[in-house]
């Protein structure tokens, strides 16, 4: 019996055809299975019809890790917050390609569809699907199990930080997700907005994001692509001077270092000044206008002067603000601001000329703010 290989989405394009010559198969073998994967949505070698039976046999065992023999394993769905237990073998099959099996599928009436997937060394991960009604199909991914960075309003940074996630893993979330939408429709926009900090991981992040926007991969436009970051300046740095063709987003939350201090511990090592300075090298860099990310938090940062210091700081800067009503978060201390406050304080943005998109909450039904389901499911 031939050993269990390294995760077949660890392998690029060329990697995969070395490998498989090693194997005995032809070079175009590997194009066939990439196929299948990127193009046609199949994670299971079974399906892979144009391979023969003997082929497909071969490259189950070398890259499946049969379910079925978990004993004891429930997946469950989730709609409307009430948990179904369904069949073990109802998102995952013993013939895949994954590393992963999925724990929970969450289900929301916007539209809005979460993972909770469990990797082979029992730690688990979330990724949400998010459509619009302007045809967007916009995937978030995690970058870390868990995360160090200990933002005061996010479920992500409770139990710490564990592991980063490997190109495979983050691809397969990508993967997982574009399969969730009918066979007519594609994932149009990626967002690493999930667990991690992603400057932290840039080694395993940026070859699964070459590998989403290629054009034998995913083929999601480059500018589609955006990472967020809580902001470490050398991790902004570095994805500025490899004029990397991606958004960058900066997780600002705070018109000043006393409330940032308060909310974003990353703050006291790293304050505002350090932070928007390499964003700037960014822009000056790449050209790409940076987007601020500002989590609205009732009574913490929302108020009509909180604005006006936020649009001094980004005076005279070509930046976009993303104003986010805080999603509520059963065990976290904040509030989500009334629609009148989330109105002023917009207003005050405008008004001093900065450039403001409100970005509404999606999701709320499945625990889509980060972290929220994994922390709600840590002890099943
Ligand atoms: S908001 Fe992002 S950086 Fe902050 S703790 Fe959550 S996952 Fe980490």
């Amino acid at each position: 019996m031939e050993e269990q290989n390294k995760p077949l989405l660890s392998y690029a394009q060329d990697e995969l055809i070395a490998y498989f010559e090693t194997l005995g198969l032809p070079a175009f073998r590997a194009g066939q299975v990439r196929r299948w994967i990127f193009s046609r949505k199949t994670d299971r070698f079974s399906l892979m019809s144009d391979i023969s039976k003997d082929v497909r046999a071969q490259l189950t065992t070398l890259f499946s890790r049969p379910k079925s023999a978990d004993v004891g394993f429930t997946p469950l769905l989730i709609a409307n917050g009430v948990q179904t237990p369904v069949a073990a073998d109802a998102y995952d099959s013993d013939d895949s390609l994954y590393e992963g099996r999925v724990v929970a599928k969450s289900l929301s009436d916007d539209g809005s569809e979460k993972l909770l997937i469990e990797w082979r060394d029992g730690r688990r991960v979330e990724c949400v699907l998010l459509r619009d009604d302007r045809d967007h199909r916009t995937a978030c991914v995690s970058v870390q199990v868990g995360c160090a960075m200990g933002c005061a309003f996010c479920a992500s940074g409770l139990g710490g930080f564990a592991r980063n996630l490997t190109k495979s893993e983050m691809l397969e979330q990508l993967l997982r997700l574009n399969a969730l939408l009918p066979k007519e429709e594609r994932l149009t926009h990626i967002v690493v907005m999930g667990t991690g900090e992603p400057t932290l991981n840039l080694d395993a992040l940026l070859p699964a994001l070459a590998e989403a926007t290629s054009k034998d991969g995913l083929d999601i436009g480059n500018r589609r692509v955006t990472i967020s970051t809580v902001g470490v300046p050398a991790g902004i740095r570095r994805l500025a001077e490899a004029k990397v063709p991606y958004k960058l987003a900066v997780s600002l939350h705070a018109p000043n270092d006393r409330i940032r201090d308060a909310i974003m511990p990353q703050n006291k090592i790293h304050p505002i000044a350090e932070v928007l300075s390499a964003a700037d090298a960014f822009f000056r860099t790449t050209g790409r206008r940076v987007t601020y990310e500002y989590i609205l938090l009732d009574g913490v940062n929302a108020s009509v002067e909180n604005a006006r210091e936020l649009a001094r700081l980004l005076r005279n800067k070509t930046a976009i603000v993303n104003v986010i009503p805080y999603n509520p978060a059963p065990e976290l201390p904040f509030k989500t601001p009334s629609n009148a406050t989330v109105r002023r304080f917009v207003d005050a943005l405008e008004g001093a000329g900065i450039q403001v998109k409100v970005r509404f909450r999606k999701g709320d039904k499945i625990n889509a703010a980060c972290g929220q389901l994994r922390w709600s499911l840590r002890d099943k």
